[in-house]
C-alpha cells in the first residue's frame, strides 16, 4: 500500500536538494567554523551563505540572523531575552491563548519570575481581534508575542496590524512564525517585526535547526553563555550541515513559494469540497479564508479523533488529532478549548495538512478513504 503523507504542519520530508547541499558538511568540510585555518574558513563561509539565504526569506539583514536549534528555542530566546532584558523597563508580556507550548509555557516560566503576562482570547475562527491587543498594552508592556499562523486550526493573525501598533507604542513585537516561514511571504520591516522564530523542519528543511530574526538594536542579553559564536548572541559550536540544511530550504522557498502556494491551496480546496461532498456534519475549524493554503481542520460529528486517525493510519493515511493525546486522554487541546469548541467536536477533529509532495491522486484517495473510516465508525457509535 503506497502511503499517503497529510501530517505537513507537524514535520516536513527534507528535500533532496536539501540533503544533496548539507552531504558535503558531515565529513568532508567538516571544520569549526569558529577556526582560523582553511576548514574553518569553507565552513564558515558555507554558513554565512545559508545565513544570507535565511535573511532574504524575510527582508531581513544577515546579521540579524541568529541560528539556533530550532523553533522552540527561538521563542524561548525571544521571550526570556527580551524580558529578563527590559525588566527595569517594565515587567508586561502580551500573548495569546492559542500560541504554541514554546510560546505559552515560556510565558509561564516568566510569570513564575515575577512577570505579568496577558493571554488574549482569540474568535472562536482563532483570529485575534487587534482592539483585545490595543486594549491589554499598558505602562509596563515591554513585549508583545502573537503567532504568525496557529499549527492547529491554521488561522492567519493580522501581524502587521499588530506590528505597527507595538511600534507606535514602543513595545517590542515577537511573532512565532514557524508555521509560515518559507511557506509566505514575510517582510520584518514592513510589519514591524522585532524578533521572528523559523524552524528549518517545517519547511523541507532538516530536524534540530532554525532561527531567530533579532531587530538591529533590539536590547538582548543572551540565553546561553559560552563561547560566543553568533557575534555573542547564541554560544555553541555551529551545526554546520543543518545551518547549511536550512539556508538551502529558504532558497528554495524563495523561488518555489508563489507557485507552490497556488498548486497547494488549489489541492487544499479540493479535499475540503470533496470531504464536505460526502461526509455530513462536517464543520471546519479555523477562520474560512484567513488559514494557510495547505490547512484542513475539521471536527466530525459522532466520531472520536482518535480512532479516525488509527482507521486512517490503516488505510496508509497519516494525519493528525486536532485534540492533544499525548496523555492518552484526548482532552480538547488548549487551542480547542480557548475558541470555545465543544469537547464533544474537539474530540472529533482532525487536522490534514498538505505540502510539495501532495498529489490530486492522493487526495482523492484521502477523501474515499475519510468517507469510508467515518461511515464505519458511526455505524459503531450509540449515538
Ligand atoms: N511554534 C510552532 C507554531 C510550531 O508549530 C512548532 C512546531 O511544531 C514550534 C514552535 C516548535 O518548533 P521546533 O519543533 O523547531 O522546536
Amino acid at each position: 500500500m503506497k502511503r499517503i503523507y497529510l501530517d505537513y504542519a507537524a514535520t516536513t520530508p527534507t528535500d533532496q536538494r536539501v540533503l544533496k547541499a548539507m552531504e558535503p558538511y558531515w565529513n568532508e568540510k567538516f571544520g569549526n567554523p569558529s577556526s582560523i585555518h582553511s576548514y574553518g574558513q569553507e565552513t564558515k563561509e558555507a554558513v554565512e551563505s545559508a545565513r544570507n539565504h535565511v535573511a532574504a526569506l524575510i527582508s531581513a539583514a544577515p546579521s540579524e540572523i541568529v541560528f539556533t536549534s530550532g523553533g522552540t528555542e527561538a521563542d524561548n530566546t525571544a521571550i526570556k531575552s527580551t524580558g529578563f532584558t527590559l525588566r527595569e523597563k517594565g515587567n508586561h508580556i502580551i500573548t495569546t491563548a492559542i500560541e504554541h507550548h514554546a510560546v505559552l509555557h515560556a510565558c509561564q516560566f516568566m510569570e513564575s519570575q515575577g512577570f505579568d503576562v496577558t493571554y488574549l482570547p482569540a474568535e472562536t475562527s482563532g483570529f485575534v481581534n487587534i482592539s483585545d491587543v490595543q486594549r491589554a498594552i499598558k505602562e509596563e508592556t515591554i513585549l508583545i508575542s502573537i503567532m504568525h499562523a496557529n499549527n492547529e486550526v491554521g488561522t492567519i493573525q493580522p501581524i502587521a496590524e499588530i506590528g505597527a501598533l507595538a511600534k507606535e507604542r514602543s513595545i517590542l513585537f515577537h511573532t512565532d512564525a514557524v508555521q509560515t516561514c518559507g511557506h509566505m511571504k514575510i517582510d520584518v520591516n514592513q510589519a514591524n517585526i522585532d524578533l521572528l522564530s523559523l524552524s528549518a523542519h517545517k519547511f523541507y528543511g532538516p530536524k534540530g535547526v532554525g532561527a531567530l530574526y533579532i531587530r538591529e538594536g533590539t536590547p538582548f542579553i543572551p540565553f546561553m553563555d559560552g563561547g560566543a559564536q553568533e557575534l555573542g548572541r547564541r554560544s555553541s559550536t555551529h551545526n554546520v550541515p543543518g545551518i547549511v540544511g536550512l539556508g538551502k530550504a529558504a532558497e528554495i522557498a524563495m523561488e518555489e513559494m508563489a507557485p507552490e502556494h497556488q498548486r497547494i491551496r488549489t489541492l487544499r480546496d479540493r479535499l475540503l469540497e470533496g470531504i464536505q461532498r460526502n461526509i455530513d456534519k462536517v464543520y471546519l475549524n479555523g477562520h474560512p479564508e484567513k488559514r494557510l493554503d495547505n490547512n484542513v481542520h475539521l471536527s466530525i460529528e459522532n466520531v472520536e479523533g482518535e480512532a479516525l486517525l488509527i482507521n486512517l493510519d490503516m488505510e496508509g493515511i497519516a494525519g493528525s488529532s486536532g485534540s492533544a493525546c499525548s496523555s492518552g486522554s484526548m482532552e480538547p487541546s488548549h487551542v480547542m478549548t480557548a475558541l470555545g469548541i465543544p469537547p464533544e467536536l474537539a474530540r472529533g477533529s482532525l487536522r490534514l495538512t498538505l505540502g510539495r509532495f501532495s498529489t490530486e491522486d492522493e487526495i482523492d484517495r484521502t477523501v474515499d478513504a475519510l468517507t469510508r473510516v467515518v461511515q464505519h465508525l458511526r455505524s459503531l457509535s450509540p449515538f
